[in-house]
């Protein structure tokens, strides 16, 4: 073999092998950002019942009544587009439209901690990161907290546009309104309406919060899984009451017509937040000690501090929360805090998409409503809570 060949068959080799580290790298790309980020969502926001959901006649003719608002989902962090049916996850247009969902309160989520747990996070560490660039989120979103929620809000924007009118975002009392309005007329329309799980969104300035009140933003936890600039989440290190920032932002939001809302906030936080409330407070998405004891979930002084600024308490639909994913049990934490506090302070508060387990998609809310009926609950009173209630808080706040 001379020089010429042999050489040849080097190049020859070297070719092979970049081929095959190019074919290896479209494998793991595609493993990466087309497989990975669709499985972890089918796992995280599982159903035990995926339906089609069976109620009574009774429950079902009920629920095609009622004005159905739910205070909590988490739908906008996944890449599935709101206005088309998914065949993953707990929330979708048409899966809204099966329940009779008046109002969804979309939340977005920005940051949370590797190795969260109920009871003790630092706010060192983020695993939302790796699912906004494996989802393929745009760049300005991979360093900014801020950026995330607005991509959020884009993004049920962009549902809103493409989904012919079935779909409108929710940012005013005369939204809200129109909205109710247009549905008793008939028309096929779901609100939507945007909110912040945890304001390390506004990354430690007042210009954040304006932005996110300025990209629709009407609900707003000063926490989520960790201590912020603002004050102590529940499942904090510290867990302490608001900061200077906290209260200047608690100010705020009470000047604007924001919706304070106290999920997953420390208790001293929420004494803080209880003592400077003029308007209505709610808890979106929660359990309660008397049904399901959690440093999650809410004491009786809780229940009562937050039904004493005429909120809501938006009860869960997850294991944490309820212990159990029965409807049952989430009706018996609405009855819990009917008896204590009174029926109408008491709210649905799902947490779809929230990387919970449910008993049901948002398709079968007629299940809830026949859990509340099977609970002894009148007509009346299942209607406040399942939506009645929240629509009073709503246009209480909102300018
Ligand atoms: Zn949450």
């Amino acid at each position: 073999m001379n020089d010429n060949q042999t050489n040849e068959i080097r190049r020859r080799r070297r070719v092979r092998r970049t081929l095959l580290v190019v074919l290896l790298l479209c494998v793991a790309a595609v493993v990466l950002f087309g497989v990975l980020p669709p499985k972890f969502d089918r796992e995280a926001n599982a159903v035990v019942d995926a339906g089609p959901y069976l109620a009574s006649p009774r429950a079902d003719s009920l629920n095609a009544r009622l004005t159905i608002v739910d205070l909590h989902s988490d739908q906008l962090l996944w890449n599935r587009p709101t206005e088309v049916r998914a065949d993953r996850g707990q929330v979708d247009l048409p899966r809204l439209e099966e329940g009779n969902v008046a109002l969804e309160v979309f939340s977005a989520v920005t940051k949370s901690p590797f190795g969260q747990n109920t009871y003790s996070n630092a706010g060192d560490s983020d695993r939302i990161t790796a699912l906004v660039i494996l989802q393929r989120w745009p760049v300005r979103t991979w360093g900014s907290l801020t950026e995330r929620a607005l991509y959020q809000a884009e993004k049920l924007g962009r549902a809103a546009r493409a989904s012919n009118g079935r779909l409108r975002v929710i940012q005013s009392r005369s939204d809200l309104d129109t909205l109710l309005a247009d549905r008793a007329a008939g028309v096929n329309v779901t609100g939507g309406l945007l909110a912040i799980e945890g304001l390390h969104a506004m990354e430690g300035s007042i210009d954040g919060y304006e932005r996110l009140v300025n990209a629709g933003y009407r609900m707003m936890s000063i926490t989520h899984f960790f201590d912020t600039e603002l004050g102590g989440s529940a499942h904090g290190r510290v867990k302490g009451g608001l900061t200077d920032l906290g209260r200047e932002t608690i100010g705020r939001m009470l000047e604007d017509g924001i919706v304070i809302d106290v999920a997953h906030v420390s208790p001293k936080s929420i004494d803080d937040i209880l003592g400077m409330a003029t308007a209505p407070v709610v808890a979106s998405h929660t359990g309660v000690d008397g049904t399901c004891p959690s440093p999650r979930n809410l004491s009786d002084e809780q229940i009562d501090g937050i039904a004493a600024t005429g909120g809501v308490i938006g009860i869960g639909f997850w294991d944490a929360a309820v212990c159990g994913t029965d409807p049952a049990d989430i009706a018996r934490a609405m009855r819990y805090v009917a008896d204590r506090v009174g029926v109408e302070h008491v709210a649905v508060g799902s947490d779809y998409d929230g990387s919970v387990v449910t008993g049901f998609d948002v398709s079968g809310m007629a299940l809830l409503t026949e859990a509340l009926v099977n609970e002894g609950f009148a007509d009346d009173e299942i209607g406040l809570i399942m939506g009645d209630n929240a629509i009073r808080v709503l246009r209480s706040v909102l300018k």
